[in-house]
């Protein structure tokens, strides 16, 4: 089994290339909930959507989110009632945040919650929110502090950022399967996702971190840093307000103290010859995800240093 770390776009097309080099059932996906959120009175968790979306084979490749080719009367319908309509949400969608709610209403945990809704889609893949509990990413900055989706979706992350906190995350617990997950997996991988915002809220659930260090499985990250910026999104300017370098030494620093490999892209060779020693090592590579084959290309690159053997063992069988 192998235990993938993700949130975001970034996380949800590494994934997408994951599941066309190995069988789903071996992937058990731990998934950030830092962004969740509450959107017409439902209980939105765009990441974990995102994930069921990509493993269901129906995430829209043109918007990175939401549903392919989903409709939205609902949004319409909402925008002349006078509803905020910022937040996007598709109609398919919509059935995923009704059915959520519905069931975390009738006293269901968010982790069972989501192997329901991951069932109904005929899902293999095990999806583990990282915790029951909310988290909620905060965003500080010179107009105030907002939540995650306020800070990207509404202002389109153009604001300053003074600093970024995970409210609530010391006073959770790892969703029930998490730290075994992280025990027994073959190999851990951190997917490309936003190192501050994405995996941030996941290392802050106490025991996750230590969980990463004890464990005996390979851990090994994809940066979604290649020079000295983002391959999309804010995570330049998050990790800056973080007090981490934009750079892969800035990842392998939020990484520190159980990450054994990073895979870097072609360009950042130099960096990554000064990062290696001989318990750290840099594997340059393309990472670069644009296509279909990017994608699976990458996943392949990842697994081959975590667990060359699973590679090996399904060569010929999935794609
Ligand atoms: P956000 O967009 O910053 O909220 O972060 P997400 O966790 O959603 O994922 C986007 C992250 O993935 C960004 O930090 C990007 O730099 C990174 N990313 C997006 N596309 C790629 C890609 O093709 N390759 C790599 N290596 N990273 C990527």
């Amino acid at each position: 089994m192998i235990c993938v770390l993700t949130g975001g776009t970034g996380g949800a097309k590494f994934v997408d290339g994951l599941r066309r080099v190995i069988p789903a059932e071996e992937l058990t996906i731990i998934v950030n909930t830092g962004d969740d959120d509450d959107w017409w009175g439902l209980y939105i968790s765009p990441d974990i959507d995102s994930i069921i979306y990509v493993l269901a084979g129906i995430l829209s490749g043109e918007r990175g989110w939401g549903v392919r080719g989903d409709t939205f009367h609902c949004l319409r319908a909402m925008k002349d009632l006078g509803e905020p309509t910022w937040f996007s949400v598709g109609d398919r969608d919509l059935a995923v945040h009704l059915m959520r709610t519905k069931l975390l209403s009738q006293g269901c945990t968010l982790s069972e919650v989501t192997r329901i809704i991951a069932e109904r889609f005929g899902l293999s893949s095990r999806i583990l929110p990282m915790s029951d509990q909310r988290v909620q990413t905060r965003i500080d900055t010179p107009a105030g502090e907002l939540s995650f989706e306020e800070y990207f979706v509404k202002r389109w992350f153009q604001d300053p950022v003074n600093s970024v906190r995970f409210a609530g995350a010391s006073e959770t617990v790892p969703a029930p399967g998490v730290l075994d997950t992280i025990a027994s997996a073959q190999a851990v991988l951190i997917a490309p996702s936003n190192p501050v915002t994405s995996i941030g809220p996941i290392l802050a659930v106490p025991g996750i971190r230590e969980a990463l260090a004890q464990t005996k499985a390979p851990v090994v990250a994809v940066s979604p840093i290649i020079g000295s910026a983002a391959v999309s999104g804010p995570a330049a300017t998050l990790m800056a307000a973080h007090g981490l370098e934009v750079s892969i030494r800035g990842v392998a620093a939020a990484y520190q103290g159980f990450l054994d490999m990073l895979v870097a892209h072609t360009s950042d060779a130099a960096v990554a010859e000064a990062l290696t020693t001989t318990r750290f090592q840099v594997h340059c590579a393309n990472i670069l995800m644009e296509t279909q084959q990017d994608r699976s290309q990458v996943a392949r690159t990842a697994l081959s240093l975590a667990c060359p053997q699973i590679v090996t063992a399904y060569a010929a069988e999935v794609e």
